[in-house]
């Protein structure tokens, strides 16, 4: 299958390219040339099925004609090796559980599959090591380190601001060692960002290393999210037989609900999706009025969708044609402040017992006050509240447990490199690290 550019300005890729660069030569985002539509069949028949056996029909779609059949199941079973339960919260209400692998949050999903697509490309083509960067303002690092931790041929930098990441999310990436380093940059999160995306552009360093990012933007990362969705609709259909599902997603980056609309492309029957945002309501607006105004993002509890220019509105609107009347049929806008999401979260422990973190907070709110009659909704719970410890028990006051697994985190040893925001600094590491 080849990749087109969304700024249609560079060459075609291939799968194998896509991955290795992530961005197209254009700054464009690569793009599947076709979407296949699954039969029939496949759907009378998804409840039977396993997460993992829908996962691989899903993804022999995308991959399979660059993947043998073998390798592919492998990463596929490999990478999926947690539930993602729908949870009853209340009538017509489900959460769709995303925090059941190691660092407790969806980007799990996607970063596991990537490690492994890359490392089946470099062990195919004997390739020589590849080198990710990844900035990290907490979530994305753990999750990538976590995806990638033990995979022959691969090399992880994770860079993130000196002191402006949580204790609990600093230790998912720094207490790993092997193939994982931790770079504590003495800068804000911007400056991080600014140092990696200097790195892709640097000569010297792309004359002797092989560098790719590891963000949403990447295909490996963000079709693998298109998993859940069609097991989503499969658990509702056992559930809840001849309702329309609705599905609603807490948006940053735009990666996590584009991949819900692939699977709408290939036949997977969801009625509509509503695209859940904090006050960096920039898709909201949208949506609203037609017109795409980025700004700066703003600070919020759902720091994650603190997000002023969605990295994939670009395939959002590729898929339209950019017609906001055809992503108005498919998509509707919700947007919640601090104060609502503090009350959504208050509000539905109270009268369910459920616990919700911030950013399916902005899920379930938008299902409680948007779904029609006839309908059943399913909100993505993008990660698990005790990742938000101290501001979620401030907001209900009752203690949130901390899984086995995250204590087992922060019984490591930290491990890290100090360096300043300065490029020089960080291009010197590199030339004796990488
Ligand atoms: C990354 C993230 C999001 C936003 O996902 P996008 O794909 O960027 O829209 C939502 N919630 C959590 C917990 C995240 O880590």
């Amino acid at each position: 299958m080849k990749y087109y550019s969304t700024n249609g300005k560079a060459a075609q890729a291939t799968l194998e390219e896509a991955v290795v660069k992530g961005l197209a030569s254009d700054k464009g985002l690569f793009m599947p040339e076709k979407i296949k539509a699954l039969p029939k069949e496949f759907f009378d028949n998804i409840e039977n099925l396993s997460f993992q056996e829908i996962a691989y029909k899903v993804a022999d779609a995308f991959f399979g004609e660059d993947v043998d059949a073998d390798s592919l199941k492998k990463i596929v079973y490999d990478t999926l090796s947690f539930d993602v339960p729908a949870v009853k919260v209340e009538d017509n209400i489900y959460s769709l559980e995303l925090f059941h692998g190691p660092t407790l949050a969806f980007k799990d999903v996607g970063a596991r599959f990537m490690s492994r697509l890359l490392g089946y490309f470099i062990k195919k083509e004997g390739a020589g090591e590849v080198n990710v960067l990844v900035a990290t303002s907490g979530d994305t690092g753990s999750a990538v380190a976590n995806g990638f931790l033990g995979v022959d041929g691969i090399k992880v930098f994770v860079l993130y601001p000196k002191g402006k990441v949580s204790p609990i999310q600093e230790c998912q990436f720094t207490t790993l060692g092997k193939n994982i380093t931790a770079v504590e940059v003495d800068g804000t999160f911007d400056d991080c960002q600014a140092l990696v995306k200097n790195a892709f552009m640097d000569a010297d360093l792309n004359a002797k290393f092989k560098l790719t990012s590891a963000n949403s933007i990447n295909v490996a990362r963000f079709l693998p999210q298109a998993f859940y969705y069609f097991y989503a609709y499969a658990q509702m259909k056992k559930a809840e037989p001849g309702k329309d599902v609705v599905v609603c997603v807490p948006s940053g980056n735009f990666g996590n609900i584009t991949a819900g609309l692939f699977g709408k492309r290939m036949g997977l029957p969801i009625k509509r999706f509503i695209a859940s945002n904090n006050s960096n309501d920039i898709f909201y607006n949208y949506l609203l009025s037609g017109k795409y105004e980025p700004r700066p993002s703003v600070a919020t509890l759902a720091n994650a969708m603190d997000v002023g220019d969605p990295s994939n509105f670009a395939r959002v609107m590729d898929l339209y044609g950019k017609n906001v009347e055809a992503v108005r049929k498919d998509i509707s806008g919700a947007r919640y402040s601090d104060e609502q999401i503090a009350d959504a979260i208050r509000n539905c422990l109270k009268s369910t017992g459920y616990q919700l973190d911030p950013h399916g907070a902005c899920g379930y709110q938008a299902l409680k006050e948007g779904l029609k009659t006839g309908e059943v909704g399913v909100f993505l719970e993008t990660a698990h509240p005790a990742k938000f410890k101290e501001k979620v028990e401030a907001i209900t006051g009752s203690e949130i447990a901390i899984p086995e697994r995250l204590q087992a985190f922060m019984r490591g040893t930290k491990q890290s490199v100090e360096l300043s925001k300065q490029f020089a600094d960080f291009k010197d590491f590199l030339m004796k690290n990488a």
